[in-house]
């Protein structure tokens, strides 16, 4: 979450932003990290900084994503469903569902 922080404060100050308000996040279900884990990581963070107190957290779940190497079948699945449904391989890839990702952020440019 540090990372995620880190990033979105450098985006806000780069656009000239006097303050983050918040911040939307896709965060892959296959990720080991937990939901609320997250958001405590966040108000923890956002409470270290003026410049994000008070900032908002918008978690998106995504789905984990496999593709058959067998035979090319691309699915979601849940966590340890991994098989692939077409021909039952599990020669299978995560394709996506690990991702940590900063949809868009959002900052207050007045009071400048
Ligand atoms: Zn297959």
């Amino acid at each position: 979450m540090t990372g995620v922080m880190d990033a979105a404060v450098a985006a806000a100050r780069e656009a000239g932003a006097t303050r983050l308000l918040g911040i939307k996040v896709s965060i892959g279900e296959a990720n080991e990290a937990v939901e609320d884990a997250l958001r405590f990581a966040f108000e923890a963070l956002a409470e270290a900084d003026p410049f994000t107190e008070g900032a908002s957290l918008e978690l998106t779940m995504v789905r984990p994503r496999s593709i058959c190497l067998e035979c090319g079948h691309e699915y979601e699945h849940d966590l340890y469903d991994r098989f692939c449904p077409a021909c039952d391989s599990f020669a299978t890839e995560l394709i996506a569902g690990r991702e940590l990702t900063i949809d868009s952020i959002e900052v207050d440019l007045l009071e400048s």
